[in-house]
């Protein structure tokens, strides 16, 4: 593919242009995010995005088999040869009848995209394979990443599928859902866990990287935003090729918001879609930066001259103040969002807006996801969640259309879904305490029984009234 694609730095005043052949995760003149672009003139993408449907004719080729390589035309930086797959993206759209009156919702009106359907059950596969296809091409026998478990979980599978690239992985102690710690264990990978936080995991493994010339699978690597375009893509194929009005994700590191974001400029700039749907990018209460950042300090994209001065004092403000990130959806728990900078751009592309919502409201949403038939971890139930108050604000009109992303598996996090439903309302608070959740108003208690035949029909007979 030699020239089609190359690598760009976002930093206003910079903009210096490297080859995919090297793997640099931060300007090596500037230190500012780097992009994945492409001379589209050279691709030979398909004229309609319904060109894409023909791969459903050939799903026993890999490539065409995968949820994100089925798109290859739309992310063309790798060689087919280097690229590592395992059938990824294999996600539904659920038109989510039973949730939508919780959000406030018409019905037939909500969509949630189950991305934990995913082979490590969580998005970040679709990212993995483009990072992993990307370690390949530039020769790399190490890869690691720092985590708060599911970059780790899905970096832990393809280190297991791919003989020639091995994991390191970084967790903080303590803080990691056990169904995620279970997958990095299980699948073989290298673990060390640190006696830290995330933001301590992410230092250290950029230290780490660099000493030892490991290759980098965390969030700044541009090519695994690369693969979470497909998202969008497989959003718009269940459509018909028809946006929605919104999309609605929870905002961790911001991978995901400036992946969309990326995709809906392309595919504008291909002529490929008329108009964006508009992103909402939710944060929990106790992890707000991006709702501050742009509600509060009202900092923009502002055609790429954003303001870095305001943003570096707005982390100063933040250290003196002590303030930490803290929220049960671990998976969002982050102070410093590294792709901030991508996700601006991607809420000034698309009209996004930013809310936050507290883990009540997480977690009371994620009970009726459950309900719904899709079970979600607690991160990605802040999109329903943020859905239900963007339309009580009258933000979002009920009669739209909505897709909220759902970006990991219930059984990531098992513990928080059984303590909810089992734990009564004073042991709730007391075990979240610092976390401000103080009721289940969806438990579904498990009715405890004699074994004794007339207790049970009893119980049995007690539910039907
Ligand atoms: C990583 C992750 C997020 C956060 O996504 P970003 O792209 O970092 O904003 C949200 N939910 C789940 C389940 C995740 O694993
Ligand atoms: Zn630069």
């Amino acid at each position: 593919m030699g020239d089609v694609a190359y690598q760009k730095c976002i930093g206003h005043g910079c903009g210096a242009e490297f080859s995919v052949r090297e793997s640099y995760f931060a300007c090596p003149r500037c230190g500012d995010l780097l992009d994945v672009r492409y001379r589209w003139d050279k691709v030979g993408v398909p004229t309609r995005l319904a060109g894409f449907e023909r791969r459903w004719a050939e799903r026993g080729r890999p490539l065409s088999f995968s949820g994100v390589w089925r798109f290859r035309e739309l992310l063309p930086f790798a060689p087919e040869a280097d690229i590592i797959t395992l059938g990824e993206g294999q996600t539904i759209l659920q038109q989510a009848d039973r949730v939508a009156p919780f959000a406030g919702m018409n019905p037939g009106q909500l969509y949630l995209q189950y991305e934990g359907l995913n082979p490590s059950g969580s998005f970040k596969d679709n990212g993995m394979t483009a990072a992993f296809t990307h370690a390949k091409m530039v020769g790399a026998k190490r890869a690691a990443c720092a985590s708060t478990g599911n970059t780790s979980a899905s970096m832990a599978v393809y280190a297991a599928i791919n003989r020639t690239i091995s994991g390191l992985v970084f967790v903080g102690s303590g803080k990691i859902a056990y169904g995620k710690l279970a997958q990095a264990l299980d699948y073989g990978v290298a673990t060390l866990q640190l006696k830290g936080d995330f933001d301590a995991c992410m230092a250290r493994v950029q230290q780490v990287a660099a000493k030892f010339g490991i290759y980098l699978m965390n969030s700044l690597n541009p090519f695994r935003l690369e693969g979470q375009k497909t998202i969008m893509y497989r959003v718009l194929e269940a459509l018909g090729w028809q946006a929605p009005d919104w999309i609605v994700v929870p905002g961790g590191n911001l991978g995901n918001s400036s992946a969309f974001g990326k995709a809906f400029i392309e595919l504008q700039e291909l002529g490929l879609i008329k108009k964006p749907p508009r992103i909402a990018i939710i944060n929990a209460a106790g992890a707000d930066t991006l709702y501050r950042v742009v509600n509060d300090e009202k900092l923009t994209w502002n055609g790429g001259r954003t303001d870095d001065a305001r943003i570096k004092a707005f982390y100063d403000r933040m250290d003196a103040e002590g303030r930490r990130a803290k929220t049960t959806a671990s998976a969002i728990e982050i102070n410093r969002p590294v792709n901030l900078k991508k996700c601006l751009r991607a809420l000034e592309a698309t009209g996004g807006v930013v809310e936050k919502v507290t883990d009540q409201e997480i977690l009371d949403a994620k009970a009726q996801v459950g309900r719904g038939g899709l079970g979600c971890e607690p991160a990605s139930a802040a999109s329903v969640a943020g859905t239900k108050k963007l339309v009580a604000r009258g933000v979002i009109d009920p009669g739209e259309r909505v897709v909220c992303i759902l970006t990991g598996h219930c059984l990531k996090d098992p513990n928080i879904t059984v303590n909810y439903h089992t734990r009564s309302d004073g042991e709730l608070q007391e075990l979240y305490k610092d976390y401000h959740v103080d009721r289940a108003s969806f438990a579904n208690r498990p009715v405890v029984v004699e074994d004794n035949m007339d207790a049970i029909v009893k119980v049995i007979e007690g539910l039907d009234q």
